[in-house]
């Protein structure tokens, strides 16, 4: 039995402000049963507080240590991989927080800045952007916290994402960044290392083919399509190997057949038969 799954939020727990049928009910199952669940998610704009109160809220009692937002996952990596980094931030006062929390030394200008990481920033100003332009252009690292194109703003409209932001550096400078969101593995990979687990032993579960299935495959552990946000089933049949679930569910309800093998990874998706039911399997 799988007993690490790493999950999505906005279309497997909750769409919008109201979570899913049966959520709660499944979360709370898993918890019972010892399955140890990390939240993994793009936005970048908030702390894991911040992320995880919103969650409880819901009525998902997890810990702010279960949620793993893009900006944890950037402070963490430079905390890993480039002590000493000053870091100048296009991001939210979350994404700040994350930062100065990992020991990370955030600047107010391109001058001496290591580091270039960005994200969605709801102040952004042409100022902001030039400093972040200028130190990349002096040799600063360039990281994204994700390439998110959209965020939404209500439940049929969206502004512009930290993708979009990223871009206009990527279109100024030239120089392509190193992205810690999905469907980059980054995240996964920092998730397995602090439960010291392999991608054997996990599971990741999401509502998009191009984010939480593609960052999944990438890192070689069972991928878990539901059918309650994004991605249609259609869409699942058609794609290729990168973006190819594993297992295609009708909700989370039915994860925890998955999770304990009573359900087969890797059979035809479009078999009719299987296709029908609340389960099917890719
Ligand atoms: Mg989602």
């Amino acid at each position: 039995m799988i007993q690490h799954v790493v999950m999505d939020m906005d279309g497997v727990l909750y769409r919008g402000d109201h979570p899913l049928p049966g959520a709660v009910d499944t979360l709370n199952a898993l918890w019972t049963r010892g399955v140890r669940v990390a939240f993994l998610t793009n936005n970048a704009s908030r702390h894991r507080e911040e992320l995880a109160a919103r969650l409880s809220r819901l009525g998902f009692a997890c810990a702010a240590g279960d949620v793993w937002g893009s900006a944890y996952i950037a402070a963490l990596y430079l905390s890993h991989h480039a002590p000493g980094a000053r870091v100048f931030l296009v991001g939210t006062a979350g994404m700040r927080r994350e930062m100065e929390e990992a020991g990370i030394a955030v600047v107010p200008t391109h001058e001496g800045a290591t580091h270039v990481v960005a994200g969605l920033d709801m102040t952004i100003t042409y100022e902001k952007l030039s400093h972040a332009h200028y130190a990349i252009c002096n040799g600063a690292a360039f990281i994204a916290t994700n390439l998110d194109a959209t965020f939404p703003d209500g439940p049929t409209t969206t502004t512009p994402g930290g993708g979009a932001l990223v871009a206009a550096l990527t279109t100024s400078t030239g120089v392509t960044p190193l992205v810690m969101g999905k469907p980059e593995p980054a995240g996964l990979s920092l998730i397995a290392a602090s439960w010291g687990v392999t991608a054997d032993d996990m599971a990741v579960v999401g509502d998009r083919l191009d984010t939480d299935i593609a960052a999944a495959n990438a890192f070689g552990c069972l991928s878990v399509l539901v059918l309650t946000g994004v991605s249609t089933r259609a869409e699942a049949e058609r794609a290729g190997a990168a973006e190819k679930p594993g297992v295609v569910l009708e909700s989370l309800v039915d994860l925890p057949a998955v999770l304990e093998g009573r359900c087969r990874a890797n059979s035809a998706l479009d078999d009719p038969n299987q296709a029908q039911g609340g389960l099917s399997i890719a």
